[in-house]
């Protein structure tokens, strides 16, 4: 071994401190790359607007039962026991129009450059054209889970929403040309590999300037959600040090719909992450 003076001592870096140091970089796989023109568009009285070119909101097959709020659980079911196999499973994990599909690492969208039906939900927004809008059915879920949260004094705000195939392909390329294909890959989805291109998912922002950083998880909006969310169908999809399993370092901000059915199940068994509820393995890596 070279004998140098002043060797370093090899430093153990926790994985605790490698997520946060992740966070802090603002390498996480949802910073959006654009930004509303200017202030915040204030939510108008009527209910999400179905974007001109997506046909009207269409539920079936992927309307969940009803986006109100569940006080009470599920009744005992193929929900209820072990993760659900392919014969019990209510809706699709590879159809990208399944409100349960399954997108990460090792499992791209087919096909790679779906396009959901599309609505912009009647939410303050932070941003705007592509990026305000969601699946028609997560529209009105979130409709529901942000008057709740205005209604506890948790302020919030929809800080990215659907993002285009061709979005990414930009978003990722010029994440390559920055900083290299491996912190792209830290930084960003891969095209095609993002929940966003879904419209089952969305970022939540919140005012003090704490979006898509470490401090987000101490706004009253992050606690709020972390708390109440799935019980509008909601699951935090980056949950804090499962990244093993999700590909992705804690996103406090990310929500993805599911359905209340299946995300009050999640949070009565205590489940995490997607991978672990319907049984599929880890996807740390591409
Ligand atoms: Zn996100």
């Amino acid at each position: 071994m070279r004998d140098g003076p002043h060797e370093p001592t090899p430093r153990i870096v926790s994985r605790r401190t490698v997520a946060l140091a992740t966070l802090s970089l603002g390498l996480t796989a949802c910073a959006p790359a654009e930004r509303a023109p200017s202030g915040t568009a204030t939510p108008t009285s009527a209910g999400p607007t179905p974007s001109s070119s997506a046909p009207g909101p269409s539920l079936a097959p992927s309307a969940s039962p009803s986006v109100a709020p569940s006080s009470t659980p599920p009744a005992a079911g193929p929900l209820t026991s072990a993760p659900a196999t392919a014969s019990s499973l209510a809706y699709s994990l590879t159809d990208p129009a399944s409100q349960w599909v399954v997108v990460n690492k090792r499992r791209p969208l087919n096909p790679i450059d779906y396009a959901p039906p599309l609505a912009r939900p009647n939410v303050p927004l932070e941003v705007s054209g592509e990026s305000a809008q969601v699946h028609p059915t997560t529209a009105r879920a979130a409709e529901a889970l942000f008057a709740a949260a205005a209604g506890a004094g948790a302020s919030m705000t929809l800080a990215s929403g659907y993002r285009s195939y061709a979005t990414q392909v930009a978003t990722y390329n010029a994440q390559v040309a920055a900083h290299g294909q491996a912190m792209a890959d830290v930084a960003s989805a891969r095209p095609g590999h993002s929940e966003h291109q879904t419209g089952w998912a969305f970022d939540v922002g919140a005012p003090g300037g704490c979006n898509f950083a470490p401090c987000f998880a101490g706004t009253s909006a992050a606690r709020w959600i972390a708390e109440h969310a799935y019980e509008f169908g909601f699951i935090v999809r980056y949950p804090f040090m499962l990244h093993d399993i999700t590909g992705y370092y804690y996103e406090p901000w990310h929500v993805r719909f599911i359905g209340i059915e299946a995300s009050t199940d999640m949070k009565r068994r205590g489940v995490a992450t997607l991978e672990e509820y319907f049984g599929l393995p880890a996807a740390p890596t591409y």
